[in-house]
């Protein structure tokens, strides 16, 4: 039986020790903030909004929130985005995604400044990922590596299976683990042999958002198996990509849903929210 990789505790002890670093900085007149900008009602987004704030505040970290209507010109938001660029009490700024259509994301997630952009999701900062000297690395494939070296299996030579290849997560994650020498092979919805090239992985990661579309027998005994996705069945469950009971009879190691990856995107965006504060104190 694989053991199971616990995000959530590791999560609350990353906070945990985030919230001694900010007293020590607050201690020395640096309070770290965040400005999370939301456009429109969505509910799944004012959720997020809502729970990255109440992180932030218990890890001592400042959170502005900008609540915006749905109507909000590109103009305005992206004079909105010009302000938090220059404010000394902001170090990181997140603008929630999905932005609603009339609004043109990639230009404003260009507007960044890219030494506040705690996302990683600037052009600047997929740069240096893939350079090989990131500034930010982006939160959810950060928590993932977290979660894989929590296992204390070497990444060096490993096969690893990334299955989708998303800007926010199946790239940057790809990106990642060939940084740590795996030998990374990335998947998609147009990809053959799916079930063979997972077969053959001594890591997975699943980041697709099909309940259970991977199951148990593709997973080779003994893999680090790491499940993103969240789906929600029709009994109102949340589930995630693969067959978590039959992967779990043959896998090393594995990331439940919920519980896993989820709880260590949160813990990686106040991280990424302290680098920024104490970088940015040391270059004004
Ligand atoms: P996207 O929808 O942007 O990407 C999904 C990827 O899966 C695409 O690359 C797609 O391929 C691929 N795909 C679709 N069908 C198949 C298939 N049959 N076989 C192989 N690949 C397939 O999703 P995201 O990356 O944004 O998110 C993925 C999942 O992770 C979702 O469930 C999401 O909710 C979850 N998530 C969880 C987070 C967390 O904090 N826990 C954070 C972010 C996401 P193609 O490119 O060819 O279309």
């Amino acid at each position: 039986m694989a053991k199971i990789i616990d995000g959530k505790g590791l999560a609350s002890r990353i906070r945990a020790g985030l919230k001694g670093e900010v007293e020590e900085l607050k201690a020395v007149g640096l309070t770290p903030g965040l400005a999370v900008v939301l456009v429109g009602e969505d509910p799944a987004s004012q959720i997020y909004v809502r729970s990255k704030g109440k992180a932030c505040e218990a890890a001592g970290i400042a959170s502005f929130q900008h609540r915006l209507a749905v109507e909000t010109t590109q103009g305005d938001l992206l004079a909105l985005i010009s302000r938090l660029n220059e404010r000394e009490d902001v170090h990181g700024i997140l603008v929630q995604l999905p932005l609603p259509p009339h609004i043109d994301a990639e230009q404003v997630l260009e507007a960044i400044n890219p030494a506040k952009d705690v996302d990683g999701f600037h052009p600047y900062n997929i740069g240096r990922l893939v350079a090989g000297s990131p500034l930010f690395q982006p939160c959810t494939p950060l928590g993932i590596i977290k979660l894989i070296e929590s296992t204390g299996v070497d990444l060096r030579g490993k096969d690893a299976v990334v299955v989708g290849r998303s800007n926010i997560v199946g790239k940057p994650v790809a990106v990642m683990l060939l940084e740590r020498d795996a030998t990374v092979t990335i998947t998609h919805s147009k990809t053959r042999g799916l079930r063979e090239k997972i077969r053959s992985a001594d890591i997975v990661v699943a980041a697709v958002g099909r309940a259970g579309m991977i199951a148990g027998d593709w997973i080779r005994e003994g893999a680090v198996v790491i499940d993103v996705g969240i789906n929600r069945t029709a009994d109102g469950k949340l589930v995630g990509d693969v067959d978590f009971d039959g992967a779990e009879k043959v896998a090393a190691h594995i990331t439940p849903v919920p519980g896993g990856v989820g709880p260590m995107t949160i813990a990686m965006l106040l991280h990424n929210t302290v680098q920024a504060a104490k970088r940015l104190r040391k270059t004004v």
